[in-house]
């Protein structure tokens, strides 16, 4: 079954060539036991890794069931020597982190034996060996003998047709050497065994057939085989070991040197650290910065506004000084300068039309948080408590910039002392919540359902001017107090113009004085659905005390009233129709505007979503200035426009540097496992060469190294993250005592599993050169080194 064509095979190292087979002509039969004997030197060892697929030779051929091997490619050797062959050597070549049973199986797993079928087979064969106690002992708690039979088990496990011996006896003694060789006979009883010996007695007591070496070439055979040709054919399955497979080889391998695996991976891990607790620093900075910055920016917001004030610098610092953002300028100089403050703040006015509005409306919804316009409309509303209907006095204006602007009507309706008037942006775009609920707290009632409900603003201290509560009907004679409760609910009702004013004789309005009819006969009627109060975070009280409603409800009156006989009458005349006092310009449209006849409103407030945003709003709003002359441009207010642009790019920046540095760590983690690695591969090129012996391909030689770094890589990246993770807390606290600044670093589980990763892959690259040295070894040196 097995021929030996003339092969020859030498080794070169230097310049010297050693022959150590010279033209080998030997043929085996399919069944007997072969014994080859020669002075060491002679070449019995290097016939024996030829004839085992482990060695190739030069020239020659050497014959499997009649087919040539001249053609054989590596898969077919791998083959060959998993189905075909078993190895016994004399130094047993165990792998001596595995278990016995785990060492004779390996075989069957690299041919894909399945789990159970291959303990079954490998617990026969211990069985037959003698061994069955022993099945989960490391081979070093074995004696030499016990080892033997352990490697002829594993020769014996796959039931190969040849089983190759390398003096299996040499390191026994005398008694063992019988046993083992009485097992050896037994064995071969179905099966071709060549066994190498240079103890000639041993030969002849056992083997059927002995042949004499001498200088790389037979001088004797006691019962030669000239028969040549057969030619039954044999499929040889190919080999593969599973990516499991190799993990368990070297997850146990490495259990057998945890501190070392230990310690590489701790100091492999420390680049992964560095980077972690960079990235979970920056993180958390990053969002004290993005809050810091929208809480700048909703103190800051951009204003137009009707009666705008061409700010020079000097009054928009005084302006900023209320704020946390405040930075002085100051001038190098000997002399004092004069200024006068009229000309330095000149009133621009804006015109705030449907085109203007329209161009705002279109900014990109991405830039802003909202957008807050306020109207002035005084109302004409009516209160009744108990039988007796009044009218309640209202005082019109904003709040937000000091102070009410208070319009002068002559109605004898507004007053300095009337009910403070005020509208919130109605909800912008697509906001999730309303104005009012992200910036006041509902003290008494609920958040208004439609535009009919209206919300009492009260102060800090829950305080309202005593005229307020007087003018919306409420007694105020010795009460120091107003319970909520009465004040939700209350019912006010809305009068039109054309309803509320009559044209006199004399040909001007005034308003009439039947309340009670007014009352029950009003189209409108407004409820007080909440006590309001700014919530304690929140910087900006836009609305004043007093009444506050959406901002649509001022649309809708606006809508309605435009077109009332009273606005009608006083956009023709240069007279207050009630009065018919002379008007100029700017009172008149204070005038239309509080009659419900001006649409514009007195000012915009625009809320950018960040400072980069921002400078996009800005540049759309002066883009709409472009090739205006002065008067028809729209003066706008950014009171955050000096406001140190603490945006995230300076933090970037700084993550940037470090994360550099911190991967310099990173990059002597990879050399280190590449280092370790290469330390492995010599560790086990002993285990390299069993496996190759055992039909293990290249690739599988890789993948074992593979393996051995990912679980190194792994472990480095998982310690990583967990040492990362459990230091966030003492820096935090550390972060916390110098700044005040609570839980800071947070590590974003995103970049933990992105970290884990790039350890991985750096160890796997690490590892890698060692892992296909580890696999270009040749197994016969592999086999021989110590
Ligand atoms: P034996 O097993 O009969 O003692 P070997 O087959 O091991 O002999 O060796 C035969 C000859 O080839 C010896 O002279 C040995 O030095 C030489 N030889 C074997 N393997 C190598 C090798 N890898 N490199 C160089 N010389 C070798
Ligand atoms: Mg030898």
């Amino acid at each position: 079954m097995l021929q030996v064509k003339n092969v020859k095979k030498s080794y070169t190292t230097g310049e010297f060539t050693q022959i150590a087979l010279n033209g080998v002509n030997i043929n085996f039969r399919e069944n007997e036991f072969v014994a080859i004997l020669g002075q060491s030197g002679s070449g019995k060892t290097t016939l024996l890794n030829i004839i085992g697929g482990l060695d190739q030779y030069d020239s020659g051929d050497l014959i499997i069931n009649g087919k040539s091997t001249t053609n054989f490619k590596d898969a077919d050797w791998d083959a060959y020597r998993n189905n075909s062959v078993g190895f016994v050597f004399q130094s047993y070549n165990l792998i001596t982190h595995l278990s016995i049973l785990d060492n004779v199986e390996m075989g069957m797993t690299l041919s894909g034996v399945s789990a159970d079928e291959k303990k079954q087979r490998a617990v026969e064969v211990l069985e037959r060996v003698g061994l069955t106690e022993h099945l989960h002992k490391k081979p070093n708690q074995l004696s030499g003998g016990q080892m033997q039979r352990v490697a002829i088990a594993r020769a014996l496990a796959n039931d190969p047709d040849i089983i190759l011996a390398d003096e299996p006896t040499g390191a026994l003694d005398t008694t063992t050497s019988e046993q083992i060789m009485d097992l050896i006979k037994e064995i071969a009883d179905d099966k071709l065994v060549i066994m190498v010996t240079h103890n000639p007695e041993l030969a002849e007591q056992y083997a059927d057939r002995i042949v004499n070496f001498r200088d790389g070439h037979v001088i004797h055979d006691s019962n030669p085989y000239l028969e040549a040709e057969e030619s039954s054919h044999y499929d040889l399955k190919k080999t593969s070991m599973s990516f499991f497979t190799a993990l368990k080889l070297s997850g146990k391998n490495i259990a057998t040197k945890k501190w070392r695996t230990g310690l590489t991976a701790f100091a492999a891990s420390i680049g992964i650290i560095g980077i972690a607790l960079i990235l979970s620093l920056s993180n958390g900075f990053q969002k004290q910065i993005d809050s810091f910055q929208s809480d700048a920016l909703a103190e800051f917001p951009i204003i137009v506004s009707q009666q705008a004030v061409n700010m020079d610098e000097e009054s928009l610092n005084e302006l900023r000084a209320d704020g946390p953002l405040h930075k002085k300028e100051f001038v190098k100089s000997n002399k004092v300068f004069l200024y006068n403050p009229e000309e330095n703040s000149v009133t621009h006015k804006n015109d705030l039309n449907q085109k203007y509005l329209d161009y705002l409306n279109a900014i990109d919804s991405d830039w802003v948080r909202s957008i807050g316009y306020t109207r002035v409309v005084g109302m004409n509303m009516l209160r009744k408590v108990g039988n007796e209907v009044t009218p309640v006095s209202v005082s019109v204006g904003m709040t937000r910039s000091g102070g009410n602007q208070n319009v002068s009507s002559g109605a004898g309706m507004t007053s300095m002392n009337g009910v403070g008037l005020s509208s919130y942006p109605a909800a912008f775009k697509d906001e999730k919540e309303t104005y009012l609920e992200k910036n006041y707290d509902v003290l008494a009632g609920s958040y208004p359902k439609s535009n009919t409900d209206m919300v009492l603003v009260v102060d800090s201290k829950n305080r309202i001017d005593e005229n307020t509560m007087k003018n919306l009907g409420f007694s105020i004679d010795n009460v120091e107090t107003i319970n909520f409760n009465d004040i939700v609910g209350t019912e006010l009702k809305l009068i039109g113009n054309n309803q509320y004013f009559e044209k006199t004789n004399m040909g001007n309005f005034i308003p009439k004085n039947n309340y009670a009819e007014m009352y029950d006969n009003a189209e409108m009627s407004l409820t007080i659905s909440a006590v309001v109060r700014q919530k304690e975070d929140v910087q900006v009280a836009m609305l004043g005390q007093g009444i506050a409603y959406s901002d649509t409800l001022v649309e809708d009156i606006i809508a309605k009233e435009e077109n009332s006989e009273i606005v009608k009458a006083q956009k023709e005349s240069d007279m207050n129709v009630m009065t018919m006092e002379k008007l100029d310009a700017d009172s008149k449209q204070s005038l239309l505007a509080y009659l419900g006849g001006d649409s514009a409103p007195m000012m915009v407030y625009i809320y950018p979503k960040d400072f980069e945003t921002k400078d996009k709003i800005v540049d759309y709003l002066d883009a709409y200035n472009d090739k205006k002359d002065n008067k028809n441009k729209v003066v706008y207010t950014d009171l955050a426009s000096t406001v140190t642009e603490m945006t995230g790019g300076i933090m970037d920046g700084i993550t940037l540097v470090l994360v550099a540095f911190a991967s310099i760590s990173l990059v002597v983690s990879l050399i280190m496992v590449g280092i370790i690695t290469y330390i492995s591969v010599l560790e086990r090129t002993k285990e390299i060469g069993v496996l190759r012996a055992l039909g293990a391909r290249k690739k599988d030689i890789t993948r074992v190294f593979n393996a051995e770094t990912l679980i190194i890589g792994t472990c480095s990246g998982l310690l990583g993250i967990t040492i990362a993770y459990a230091l966030t807390f003492p820096v935090n606290q550390i972060i916390e005592n110098m700044t005040g600044l609570a839980n800071v670093a947070q590590l974003n589980p995103i970049h933990a599993l992105l970290l884990v990763a790039i350890s991985i892959i750096l160890t796997l690259i690490g590892g890698s050169i060692p892992a296909k040295m580890a696999a270009k070894k040749d197994p016969v040196e592999a086999l021989r080194s110590e």
